[in-house]
């Protein structure tokens, strides 16, 4: 991409990912989308967000990709879903946006995380950019469906600081029904970081209706509590924020009726994990 297609700081940041983005990349050729997923040199970024405290450990900034291959029925950011609805943005470029804030990040003991979409959708502008920011003294997550996992490496996963993983369903047919994904490589990518010892969050999304079984929910603490490196679960609960993104999008919402989870629930669920030992919230 030339220098005059860079995109203004205006097009580049976000109040929050809630803002509805498309089409902002679909004058990019199709080769040249090509070439970017194979090198990595330029990514496609719905936005970049400061000020975050929930995606990671301290004050983060984060980087939402477009591209992602699940369709949780939940998901809060389905304009995400498709890359080309992002900002095409070069990795030099991407790579001076968390350089301004460097020395601040240090200070709030915070970071920058790659988020999305499925940041492993762009598994090498993922990589370089980590490995960049890593060399800046900047803490890294990155938060991922798990799925794609197996695209990176265990030497570029030491650029990763901390993994935030997402696992939507302990249940095979659940994880389908909510995602229209097998839950069996995001399995494999939890076991392999374990196996590496790489510290994860886990994040769950409690739906009623969906992501409420309490036997699955018991199963998955303990499976979580074997891997040895969970150092936090975040039991999140189900809103409805996204739900005008699906209306604007033209998509099927199905949740249109469910319910946020109570209180009690969520409560019970977060006790369910630290009766596994885990620091849960
Ligand atoms: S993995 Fe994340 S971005 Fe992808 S559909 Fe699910 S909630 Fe949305």
């Amino acid at each position: 991409m030339d220098k005059q297609r860079q995109p203004a700081e205006s097009q580049l940041q976000a109040k929050s990912p809630f803002e509805l983005r498309v089409n902002l990349g679909r004058d990019v050729p199709e080769s040249d989308v090509r070439s970017a997923l194979a090198s990595g040199e330029m990514g496609f970024v719905h936005s970049f967000t400061t000020g975050s405290t929930v995606d990671g450990p301290g004050v983060r900034v984060v980087a939402w990709t477009t591209g992602c291959q699940f369709r949780c029925l939940y998901c809060h950011n389905p304009d995400t879903w498709w890359l080309t609805n992002g900002v095409p943005v070069t990795l030099a470029r991407a790579t001076e946006e968390i350089r301004k804030y460097k020395d601040d990040l240090k200070i709030m003991a915070g970071g920058f995380t790659l988020s999305g979409g499925e940041p492993l959708m762009q598994d090498r502008f993922a990589v370089k950019l980590f490995t960049k920011v890593k060399a800046m003294g900047v803490h890294t997550a990155l938060d991922t469906n798990g799925a794609l996992g197996g695209r990176i490496s265990d030497d570029e996963l030491r650029h990763i600081d901390l993994v935030l993983l997402d696992i939507k369903n302990w249940n095979p047919e659940g994880h389908r029904k909510l995602t229209g994904m097998e839950l069996a490589p995001v399995l494999s990518f939890a076991k392999r970081l374990a196996a590496l010892n790489r510290p994860v969050w886990l994040r769950y999304v409690l739906v009623p209706g969906y992501s409420d079984n309490l036997d699955d929910i018991a199963q998955l603490a303990r499976f979580c509590r074997e891997l040895g490196n969970i150092q936090r679960v975040d039991v999140l609960p189900f809103h409805q924020m996204g739900r005008f993104k699906w209306t604007e999008l033209k998509l099927d919402y199905t949740l249109a009726d469910v319910i946020p989870p109570s209180k009690e629930l969520v409560q019970h669920v977060c006790d369910q994990f630290r009766a596994e030992a885990l620091k849960a919230y």
